[in-house]
C-alpha cells in the first residue's frame, strides 16, 4: 500500500526523505496521473515547493509538528490567499482570494504543503462531481464511473494517492459519500467543530468541513490540526479538543452498535448490505454488541434537506451579483441587466435551480409552508437520534445505497440523484459527527460503513474506525493503475 501520513511523518522526521522530495514525488504523480482523473482545478506548484523547503527547514531545527512537510489538497471550497479559490464555479474561475480560510491558516502553522485545490460540485450543490465547471471528476477505481460529489476531486486525489489527506465539506454527505465511491476513509465533524471562516458558504446551518485520509489514524492527525474554536465563525462551538490520536487503540470491547433498521430496507442494494453485514460480524468479533434501533422519520430527510439547503443557498448566493467579486457580464446596462447577466452567465443549471426553489420556499406567503415545515422536521429527525443514543453508543449502516454509479446516468434525473444521500443527509440535519470507511467491493467497486456518533464524539469514532482498520485490509487497497 502507498504510505500513510502517520508513517510519512515518520519518515520526515527520521529523515529518510525531505519534505521538498516528498512534494515533488505527488506533484509527478499529479502531472502523470491526473490527465485521466481531472481531480485538481489548481496544482498550487509553486507554492507546494516553498512551503516544502519552509517544511525543511523546520525538520532540520527540530521544531517540526507531526503534519510538518505532509502534502494536502485542499477542496476549492477554502479560500486560499493569492490563489485561485472557484468553487467548482465559473462565477469564481477569475477569484483569487485575499485571505486565509482558516482550515487552511491551520494546516499552513501545522508545517504542511500546499499542492493544490481539488475539484468539486458547482458551489458544493451534487452528488457525483458532474456539476462543476471544470467538468468531471474520474473515480479511479474505474474511470467510466463517478467518484461520488462533491467533494469528489478530494476523494479520487486520495484514492490514486496524489494526495495522502486531503479536505472536504460535508452539508448532505459530501465527505462521506465520495470516501464510501473512492474507498478510503471520510469524517464529517459535528457542526461548529471546525471553523466555517473562509469556507465558502452552501447551506450555513447545515456545512462542515472534514478530512479525506487512507486511514482513520490519519483523519485523526488531520482533526488535531482542523478542529478548534474560531471566533471568526460565530457558530463554531467552544469545547475542548481532545488530541485524536490519543484514544484510537482503546479497547472497543462492550461497544454497543445500533443498527436503523430503516438503513437496511428497500432501495439498498442486495450486495451493498451483505459487505455491511460482513463488517458488522466483524465488530462482534471485536466485542461489540448489537441492537436495533429505529430512526422513523428517515424519510423525511431528503424533503426537508432540499427546502432547507436550497433556501440557504438562495441567500448565501445573493453576494454574487456581479458588482464586487466574481464573474461580470460584458457591457450590462443598467444595474439590473448586470445582475442578470452575471448571474445567469456565472452559475450553471443545478445551483440556479437550487437559487430558484430557494427563494420560492422563502417567498412571503409560503415561508410557514414550506421552510417553517421543514424546520419542525428537523426537530423530529434530531429527535430520533437523540432517543437512539439513549441505548446504542454508535450508529452503524451503508453509506451510500449502491457503488458508483456510471458518469451521466443520473444527470438528467435529479430526483435519482438525489437519493444517493438518502443515509447520509439526516446526520447533517441533525449536526452530528459521522465517517465513512471502506469495507469491501461489489465488481471492484468500494463499498463505504458509514458510524455515527452522538455530539463531538469524534474521537470515539476514530477509535471505532481504527479498530476496524487494525483487524481488516480494506483500507490498504489501492485502484489498478494508480
Ligand atoms: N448531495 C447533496 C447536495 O447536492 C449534498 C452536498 C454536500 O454535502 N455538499 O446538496
Amino acid at each position: 500500500m502507498h504510505k500513510t501520513i502517520a508513517e510519512l511523518s515518520n519518515d520526515l522526521h527520521a529523515k529518510k526523505i525531505s519534505s521538498v522530495e516528498l512534494t515533488q514525488q505527488f506533484l509527478e504523480r499529479i502531472k502523470k496521473l491526473d490527465k485521466t482523473l481531472n481531480s485538481f482545478i489548481t496544482v498550487t506548484e509553486e507554492i507546494a515547493l516553498q512551503d516544502a523547503k519552509t517544511a525543511d527547514a523546520q525538520l532540520a531545527k527540530g521544531q517540526a509538528s507531526p503534519l510538518t512537510g505532509i502534502p494536502f489538497a485542499q477542496k476549492d471550497i477554502f479560500c486560499t490567499q493569492g490563489s485561485k479559490t472557484s468553487c467548482g464555479s465559473k462565477m469564481l474561475d477569475n477569484f483569487i482570494s485575499p485571505y486565509d480560510a482558516t482550515v487552511i491558516k491551520n494546516f499552513k502553522k501545522a508545517g504542511t504543503v500546499l499542492l493544490g485545490k481539488t475539484n468539486m460540485d458547482e458551489f458544493a450543490m451534487g452528488s457525483s462531481n458532474e456539476t462543476s465547471f471544470y467538468g468531471p471528476v474520474k473515480n479511479p477505481w474505474n474511470t467510466d464511473m463517478v467518484p461520488g460529489g462533491s467533494s469528489g476531486g478530494s476523494a479520487a486525489a486520495v484514492a490514486a494517492y496524489l494526495a495522502p489527506g486531503a479536505t472536504g465539506t460535508d452539508t448532505g454527505g459530501s465527505i462521506r459519500q465520495p470516501a464510501a465511491l473512492c474507498g478510503i476513509s471520510g469524517l464529517k465533524p459535528t457542526y461548529g467543530r471546525v471553523s466555517r471562516y473562509g469556507m465558502i458558504a452552501f447551506a450555513s446551518s447545515l456545512d462542515q468541513g472534514g478530512p479525506f485520509a487512507k486511514t482513520a489514524e490519519d483523519l485523526a492527525l488531520m482533526m488535531n490540526v482542523m478542529a478548534g474554536f474560531d471566533e471568526r465563525d460565530s457558530t463554531s462551538v467552544d469545547h475542548p479538543v481532545p488530541d485524536y490520536t490519543a484514544t484510537l487503540n482503546d479497547s472497543i470491547q462492550g461497544l454497543r452498535i445500533g443498527l436503523p433498521k430503516e438503513y437496511f430496507g428497500e432501495g439498498l442494494e442486495s450486495n451493498v448490505a451483505k459487505v455491511i453485514e460482513a463488517a458488522i460480524k466483524e465488530y462482534e468479533k471485536l466485542g461489540a454488541t448489537i441492537h436495533e434501533v429505529s430512526l422513523p422519520n428517515t424519510t423525511l430527510s431528503i424533503p426537508a434537506y432540499y427546502v432547507i439547503a436550497p433556501a440557504e443557498c438562495s441567500s448565501n448566493l445573493a453576494r454574487y451579483d456581479g458588482v464586487r467579486f466574481g464573474h461580470r457580464c460584458k457591457d450590462p446596462i443598467d444595474l439590473e441587466d448586470l445582475y442578470k447577466r452575471s448571474r445567469s452567465e456565472g452559475f450553471g443549471s443545478e445551483v440556479t435551480r437550487r437559487i430558484m426553489v430557494g427563494t420560492y420556499a422563502l417567498s412571503a406567503g409560503y415561508y410557514d409552508a414550506y421552510y417553517l415545515k421543514a424546520q419542525k422536521i428537523r426537530g423530529l429527525i434530531r429527535r430520533d437520534f437523540i432517543d437512539a443514543f439513549k441505548n446504542v453508543d454508535v450508529l452503524m449502516g451503508p453509506t451510500t445505497p449502491s457503488t458508483a454509479f456510471k458518469i451521466g446516468e443520473k444527470t438528467n434525473d435529479p430526483i435519482s440523484m438525489y437519493l444517493s444521500d438518502i443515509y447520509t443527509i439526516a446526520i447533517n440535519l441533525a449536526g452530528l459527527p459521522a465517517m465513512s470507511i471502506p469495507a469491501g467491493f461489489v465488481n471492484k467497486l468500494p463499498v463505504g460503513l458509514q458510524l455515527i456518533g452522538n455530539m463531538f464524539t469524534e474521537a470515539r469514532l476514530l477509535n471505532i474506525a481504527h479498530s476496524f482498520q487494525t483487524a481488516t485490509d480494506w483500507h490498504t487497497h489501492t485502484p489498478e493503475g494508480f
